[in-house]
């Protein structure tokens, strides 16, 4: 367990450690023609192996009929290995939350959720809105499919009110291992086993366990097998995509030169230093100016609305004055391109605090409201499953 406020960037070395297989999604197409063309096969193969992982979503080679069955094992064995077990899935809303537990090659636990929502007018900002350009009052009426995926198993940042940030990192993701979360997901919901017919996977949301931008190339890897036009990726919409920080400044003026038009997150939750060095411990290393500062310059490279995430907090960042102060940091800051997304908070084991009171609540968006920044409340989406946000702990009790 990190001691209070301690930042881990690199995970501890671990004896005997290897890294997970190779994996066609570690690829960029033109890598995964190389790669074949090494074995000896055709270079056309790797079209064929993507058209099958990434389009059709399949990973079985007995599927793969166009492959010479002398073959199909070896390939599939060379770049289609099983990088994630599930040993546990746990579903609520009537099967359109769905929380499963993933078992990597090492035995490193990691979870993804899957949401879809149906354009019902919640009143309650969804999973996926920070990718949305116009406000999220204006953009139901559609269905939305969500995927919330992790980039690390466990995380470094130790943020006292998450559970995740609790037990400390134990890695990072490959890419493989990312994008096989959204491939399963897009195969439950392709294969019509989520409530609501068969359908895509319209949103991902890299909001699950670990801090995206300390596993930056993994991250940015994934980031194009999700949004390269399929076969040779998923083909979503880099607007569907959000990538959510503490504010790891330098990353993020990195993330600003890949000219993908991804949503950027920023988990704030403070507006001052004194108390966001203790929420956020990574603020002891750039402070809240410094992180608008480079929201402002991924705003103005890309042009794409950041969102700003902000825990409420009985009694601890949930005063008028903090709204107030928020709302002008905002305006002085990021201007009309900024998004406010509270998020009640959700309850971990061990953890002392709860969320604000409904008044409290209300108070503060009243306040932001005031000053023209838009502010949305995001449902409690997977709260009786551990699946909200700052939930996710990977225990398979
Ligand atoms: N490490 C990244 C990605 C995690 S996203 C980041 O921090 O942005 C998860 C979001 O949920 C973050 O905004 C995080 O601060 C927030 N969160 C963590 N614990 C929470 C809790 N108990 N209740 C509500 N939100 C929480």
């Amino acid at each position: 367990m990190p001691a209070p406020g301690e930042l881990t960037f690199t995970a501890p070395r671990r004896a005997g450690a290897t890294r997970p297989p190779r994996h066609l999604a570690d690829l960029a197409p033109s890598e995964r023609r190389a790669a074949v063309a090494d074995l000896g096969h055709p270079a056309f193969r790797a079209n064929q192996l993507s058209t099958h992982y990434f389009a059709r979503l399949v990973d079985d080679p007995d599927q793969m009929t166009d492959v010479p069955a002398a073959v199909r094992a070896e390939l599939a064995a060379q770049f289609l290995p099983r990088l994630a077990t599930p040993v546990r899935e746990i579903t609520c809303d009537d099967g359109t939350t769905r929380k499963t537990v993933w078992r990597l090659f090492d035995g490193a636990l990691v979870e993804s959720v899957l949401m879809r929502y149906f354009g019902a007018v919640s009143g309650h900002a969804e999973l996926g809105d920070e990718a949305d350009d116009a406000p999220a009052a204006t953009t139901r009426g559609r269905d939305r499919i969500t995927v919330c995926v992790s980039s690390q198993a466990g995380c470094g940042m130790n943020c006292p009110f998450c559970a995740t940030g609790q037990a400390g990192l134990t890695r990072n993701l490959s890419t493989g291992e990312i994008v096989e979360q959204i491939v399963a997901a897009a195969r439950l919901v392709a294969g019509g086993e989520v409530p609501g017919g068969a359908g895509r996977v319209s949103n991902v949301v890299f909001m699950g366990m670990g801090e995206p931008l300390a596993n930056y190339n993994a991250v940015i890897g994934a980031v194009r097998r999700l949004t390269d036009p399929s076969p040779h990726g998923l083909g979503i919409s880099q607007r569907g995509i959000t990538v959510s920080t503490v504010g790891l400044v330098p990353a993020i003026d990195k993330l600003a030169t890949e000219g993908l038009n991804v949503t950027l997150a920023v988990s704030l939750h403070a507006p001052d230093d004194e108390l966001r060095d203790t929420l956020v411990p990574i603020n002891t290393r750039w402070k809240v100016a410094e992180v608008l500062d480079a929201a402002a310059r991924y705003v103005a490279a890309t042009k794409r609305r950041v969102s700003i995430e902000y825990a409420l907090i009985r009694d601890i960042n949930d005063q008028a004055w903090r709204a107030d102060l928020l709302g002008q940091l905002l305006r002085a800051t990021l201007g009309h391109l900024a998004h406010v997304n509270l998020i009640p908070l959700n309850p971990t084991p061990g953890s002392k605090w709860t969320a604000s009171r409904a008044k409290d609540e209300k108070e503060f968006v009243r306040r932001l409201e005031n000053q023209g920044v838009p502010v949305t409340v995001r449902d409690t989406r997977g709260r009786e499953i551990d699946g909200a946000c700052g939930q996710l702990a990977a225990s398979i009790r």
